[in-house]
Formats: structure tokens, sequence, C-alpha cells
């Protein structure tokens, strides 16, 4: 670049310089001719002026006026142009005189004399009528000849003009080119800059800045340089922004996203969609794949379930410009609760049915029978009935009030011994031996009262149900690991390990609990309550041997005072 600039500046001022050149040297030359022509043509305004309109207006003057201006001069007749009087070699351009004579006023001209011992000088004639007593027709007449010498002269000055001229030229030109490098040295440095800081900032450093104080072009394109890194920080920073944020909301997502290109190559998923993914076998894989090239052909396209190892996913495809997307969701839990709840209804709908038609069947044989003691007996089986639909009614309203989270919880401090007490109160009617061993010193616990009485109701029922009628129930109460362990244990049927997990399903019951009354929802509705509470239900059990449940309970942190300290 500085090259080309330092060689373009001389460029211009050798043809600037050359051009100048060109057209001042024929004006001089014209000017100087002009110059001798016009000095000429002040003879004439000058002997007008000092002689003609002089008083004295006599020869001897004429003279003087020729002589002081080197002019040969003379009185000649017009008519046979006869020198009268003046120099001898008075020579003159033919014609003027005459012109003069008969115009009766002053006539100059001047010629280049094409031949002769005077060739090439340039001839100048001037002539003013007079009257000259005894002769007619006369003319002052000066004349001179500007000769080789004088056009050498001027020549000469042309020629000094030139080499003047020829070296400012050559000045010109090497301060052109001291100019133009120094010029194309600082544009170019400062454009390099600019260059520099623009391969900078391509790289990704948008803190990149040029310092700009000078106030041209480039200065300016230093200043938008700056501005367009300032906008280019701070759009890269919302896409930037942008990106992170949608990568956050793609790692947060609970639904898997699987992007794919145009041959079906994955190329984005997140981390949802990679655990689905890496725990599903090839058949989810081959199958996610169908559907992602089917979407590439006919639109979006949803299976709703789609085995992927234990779980059940719904794949919703639709395709993208550049090849497809899946959203990958976890329905396992749903079409189990789906599963679950139509289960429930038909349960519940059959275990309302039972005390129901038991109830139509009294009330129709009630109507024919006579026997009192029958009536009695069937009255009896009435309330049985009706008290068993009252309590399925409370348990399943229990139940649905639990899963609405419609149940208000009042927690306060509870001495679990205390509860074991009642409850033992509460059972004594059934003349069953009930043990209670009691670890002491075992802390108050947070709870509500009444919701943990209601699970330890239901397990004291199931123990005496699924237990031989005189054998013991043991209620036990002891401390492990920071928590209160309450135990209700038997000596009765027991349950067989494979469906212990079972137990606390709704309606279930397990392989010969058919002998005693029961509708399947005790153990749910109990383990229900106690999640609501912060503890849980465990089952110990063997079958013939008898079944352990145990309820555990957190104990507070900050550990209230246990009895023995509050009541000291
Ligand atoms: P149910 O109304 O049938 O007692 P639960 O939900 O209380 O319903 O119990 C579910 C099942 O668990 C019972 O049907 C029974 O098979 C089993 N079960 C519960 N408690 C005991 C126990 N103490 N001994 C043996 N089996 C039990």
């Amino acid at each position: 670049m500085r090259v080309w600039l330092t060689a373009l500046f001389m460029l211009v001022t050798g043809f600037a310089a050359v051009t100048a050149y060109e057209i001042v040297r024929p004006i001089m030359e014209d000017s100087l001719t002009r110059a001798s022509e016009a000095a000429f043509d002040q003879v004439g305004e000058q002997f007008e002026s000092e002689i003609v309109r002089n008083p004295d207006f006599s020869t001897p003057r004429i003279k003087s006026f020729a002589t002081s201006r080197g002019l040969q001069w003379g009185i000649v007749r017009a008519e046979d142009g006869e020198p009268l009087k003046g120099d001898p070699n008075l020579d003159w351009i033919p014609g003027v005189v005459e012109k003069a004579v008969a115009e009766r006023r002053g006539v100059s001209n001047s010629i280049r004399v094409p031949s002769g011992e005077r060739a090439g000088q340039i001839q100048a004639t001037y002539a003013s009528p007079i009257t000259v007593p005894n002769a007619e027709g006369t003319a002052v007449v000066f004349n001179t000849f500007y000769t080789e010498s004088d056009v050498r002269n001027a020549e000469k000055a042309l020629d000094r003009i030139e080499s003047i001229a020829l070296l400012a030229g050559i000045l010109a030109l090497f301060i052109a080119g001291v100019a133009g490098y120094v010029a194309a040295t600082l544009i170019s440095r400062r454009v390099s800059r600019l260059g520099l800081a623009a391969e900078r900032l391509a790289a990704g450093n948008f803190d990149e800045r040029i310092k700009t104080h000078i106030e041209d072009e480039v200065g300016y394109l230093g200043a938008a340089f700056n501005s367009m890194a300032v906008s280019l920080k701070s759009a890269f920073g919302q896409v930037e922004q942008e990106k992170k944020r949608g990568g956050a909301i793609l790692d947060g997502m609970t639904d898997g996203v699987v992007g794919v290109d145009r041959d079906l190559e994955p190329v984005f998923t997140n981390p949802r969609a990679r655990e689905i993914l890496e725990s599903s076998g090839l058949d989810f894989h081959t199958r996610l794949q169908e559907i992602l090239a089917k979407s590439r052909y006919s639109g979006p396209v949803t299976e709703p379930e789609a085995d992927a190892g234990d779980r059940i996913i719904e794949i919703r495809a639709a395709p993208l410009e550049e090849g497809a997307l899946a959203i990958l969701r976890d329905v396992t839990e749903e079409r189990r609760i789906q599963r679950a709840k139509s289960a429930f209804i038909a349960n519940a709908s059959h275990e309302l049915k039972t005390p129901l038609f038991a109830l139509s069947g009294y009330l129709e044989m009630i109507e024919d029978e006579e026997d009192e003691e029958v009536r009695a007996d069937f009255l009896e089986g009435m309330r049985v009935a009706t008290e068993r639909l009252q309590n399925l009614a409370k348990t399943l309203l229990d139940l649905s009030r639990l899963d609405a989270n419609a149940v208000t919880f009042r927690m306060e401090e509870l001495y679990l011994e205390d509860l074991l007490h009642e409850l033992r109160r509460d059972f004594e009617y059934t003349g069953r031996p009930l043990r209670l061993h009691v670890e002491k010193d075992v802390p108050a616990v947070e709870t509500d009262p009444n919701q943990l009485h209601r699970t330890l109701t239901i397990l004291m029922d199931n123990a005496l149900k699924y237990s031989e009628g005189g054998s013991p129930v043991d209620l036990d109460l002891h401390r492990e690991n920071g928590n209160a362990i309450v135990s209700v244990s038997d000596r009765g049927c027991g349950i067989p390990e494979p469906e212990q997990p079972h137990i606390f399903e709704r309606f279930y019951r397990a392989e010969g609990s058919s002998r005693a009354d029961g509708t399947g929802l005790g153990l749910a509705l109990a383990q229900e309550i106690m999640h609501h509470l912060g503890g849980e239900i465990r089952v110990q059990s063997k079958p013939d041997a008898g079944s352990t449940f145990s309820v555990v309970l957190p104990l507070s942190e900050k550990a209230p005072l246990s009895r023995t300290l509050t009541h000291s």
C-alpha cells in the first residue's frame, strides 16, 4: 500500500507539473512576442502625446524621440514613398505610410521578415500623418527590428524558466514522494491496526477497541469499528444468554429432547433423553428412529406408549427444516396411576355392592319372615352390613381427601407412651392379652395425635383380625437412629414374602386373608397418613409365625424434653 500510494502521489504530481508546464510555455512565448509588440504600440501613443500635441513640434524633437528609443525614423511622402528627412537606412512596412495619410491617423503594423538579411526578425512600423511645408501627404515613420538576439534573449529567459520549472518539478516530485510515503505509512499503519483489531474481534475478543483521536476518515472508521464492537459484544452477550437460557431449560426439562439431522443422526440430546436412551434397549432406539423418519415425511407423529426397559415412554416427533425433533415423556407413573384409578373405581364399586346386596337381601327376607328370632338375626345382619358400608364410605372419603391434600393436620407434641396406653384401653373390650413394652425417656414427637391414633388402630385391628383369638398382641415403643418406633406384633397367619410389597396397595388382600372381614384399604390409608406425617410404616412377617408392623416417626431435631426431665 505504501509503495502504491507513494507512486500515486509522484505520478499525480509529475503529471500536474508537466501539464502546467505545457500550458504555461506557449503562453509565456506568446506573451513575450506580445510584450514587444505592445512596447512598440506605446511608441505611437507616446509620439502622439509627447510630440504631436506639443507646441514645439520640430524635426530635432522627432529625432531625439526616435534616438532615445532606438528607432529608425524619417518623414516620408506617401505618394511616392520618398523619404524627405530622417535616417538614411530607414525601412518600413509597405502600406503603413499610405494608410496613415489616407486615414489621417497613426497606424502601426508588425510582420516577421520572410527573407533577406533580416529574415526571421520581427519588423514593426508606426506612421503618423504630419503636414510639412511644400510637401503634401507626408507622415512621420518610426521603424524597428526585433533581432535574433531579442528572440534569443526571450528563449534564454524561457529556457531559464524551463530549468527552474524542471528543478521545481523534481523538488515537487521528491516532496510529493516523501509526503506520499509518510501519508501512506500513517494511513497504512492505522489501517493495519484496524485490520488486526478486526481479526481479534473475529476471533471472539469483543473487548477489542481502537484508540482514535484524529478526526479523519480512518478515525471515523475506527470510531465505527468501536461502536460495531460494542454492538457485537452486546448482541453476542444476548445470544450467549439466550443460548444459556435455552440450554438451562433443555437441561432442566423432565422430558427428553432428541434432535436429529437429515440422516437421522443425533445432533443434540438433553440429559433426560440421554438417561432414557441409556436405560432402554435396541427395540426402543429402533422405534424412535422409525418415528423420527416417519415425521420427516408425514408431519408430527405421536406414539403414546413405547417400551423403554422398565419405563413407558410417550414419543412425540415433529419435522424440522434440517432434520426432526422428538420429545420423550416418561408416562410410566401416569399410566400406573391411570390403571390404579380404574382398578380403584372397579374395586370400590365392587366393595360397595357387597354390603348393599346383603342389605337388600335381608330386607326382602325380613318382610316374609315371621319368626321373631330369625328377624332379629336378619336385623343384626343388616346392622353389620350398614356398619361395613359406613366404614367403607368413610375410608374411601378419607383416602380421596388425603389424595387431594384436603386434610388439615394439627401437629402438636405427643408422648407416644400415652398413646399406647390409650390404645390398650381402646382394645381391652376384645379380651385379648395386650402387652406393652415401653423404652424409658423416649422424647415427645411432633405429630397429629388423632391421625396417628387412626393409623395405629388400623394396625391393631389387623393384628387382632389375622391372629387366633387368645393369642397375644404386643405394643412396643423404642428409639432407633433418631426415630421413635411404635410396633404392633401378632402371632397370626403372617404374610408370604412375595406379597409383602403389595399389601399397602389399595384393595390388595393377601392370599388366605379372606377368612377375616376386610376391604384391603386399611394399610393403604395408614401409609398415606404416615406419608403426610413425615413418617413411614415397615413390615416384618413370616407365614404362620406372625407379623410386626412398625410406625417410624422422626424425633424432632430440637429434641423436646424427655418426660423424666419435664416431670423433674
Ligand atoms: P384388610 O381390610 O383386608 O385388612 P388392609 O389394607 O388392612 O386390608 O390389609 C391388607 C392385607 O394385608 C390384608 O388383607 C392381609 O392380607 C394383609 N395383612 C394386614 N395386616 C396383617 C396382619 N397383621 N397379619 C397378616 N396379614 C395382614
